[in-house]
């Protein structure tokens, strides 16, 4: 399995390119691939800056979900699309391509403005753009389903998407923290989530024990009750609004 890093319109872009292998890590343990950008035909390879890099994703892909296929065992396939007012449009196509190279699961993510803000304005989902992309969304999900494709974006998600293409802050009062997940931050600091990392974490060395681990829930409940997080009056944590649910 490689890894490629390429940089798109949005920033900087992780994208996973998925060879077939002899040793496939399996769904099951915990093994997963998948494509995080902005895919919806070659026409970004360019600001990508990755010649046919499409078309190696599909050759990629579609080798690995073959091999997962014939061997009954393999990693997750979940890819990860990057909606923008100029790629929307190409959205549900795009799903329909992903099933056919061997997709099990598509999420998606609309543009966000902290990487590059110079970008963002001219970008970013209009708010009838959003509107129309959360009414279609059942429709699309249903078809794509009969096709073995499943499509996340929980409801509370779909919600999140239409507030932020209209600068609607959405505060959360209760996030449960460190209840269904945890973020872990390349310093190595254990939070409720991306956004809090630096002012709730713990760092991964105090985590030694089944105790300590337990414990983390209510630590954060107890920072989020001493010190209330502007990110807080305006979450955008995907797992919080259900961005993998479906
Ligand atoms: S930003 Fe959201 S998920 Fe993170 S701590 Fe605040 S309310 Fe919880």
């Amino acid at each position: 399995m490689g890894i490629g890093v390429a940089q798109g319109p949005g920033g900087l872009e992780q994208v996973y390119t998925l060879a077939a292998s002899d040793a496939l890590p399996d769904a099951g343990s915990g093994g997963g691939g998948g494509i995080d950008g902005e895919f919806c035909d070659d026409s970004a390879d360019r600001s990508r800056g990755w010649a046919d890099g499409y078309a190696a994703l599909r050759r990629d892909v579609t080798a690995l979900a073959n091999e997962k296929r014939n061997g009954h065992v393999g990693p997750l396939l979940r890819a990860n699309v990057l909606l923008m007012r100029q790629t929307i449009a190409g959205f549900a196509q795009l799903c329909f391509e992903l099933s056919e190279w061997g997709f099990e699961e598509v999420t998606f993510n609309q543009l966000g403005g902290n990487d590059r803000p110079e970008f963002y304005p001219a970008h970013r989902l209009l708010p009838e753009q959003a509107d129309r992309f959360a009414e279609e969304l059942p429709g699309l999900r249903a078809v794509l389903a009969r096709r073995g494709l499943r499509l996340g974006g929980g409801e509370p998600y779909l919600r999140r998407i239409r507030a932020s293409a209209r600068d609607e802050r959405l505060p959360v009062g209760d996030c449960k923290p460190g209840q269904q997940f945890l973020f872990i931050n390349e310093t190595g600091l254990v939070a409720p989530c991306s956004f809090s990392a630096f002012d709730y974490g713990v760092p991964l060395d105090q985590i030694a024990s089944v105790e300590a681990l337990c414990g983390l829930s209510a630590r954060f409940a107890e920072g989020r009750r001493r010190r209330r997080l502007p990110a807080c009056e305006d979450c955008h944590s995907t797992q919080i609004f259900e961005k993998f649910a479906a």
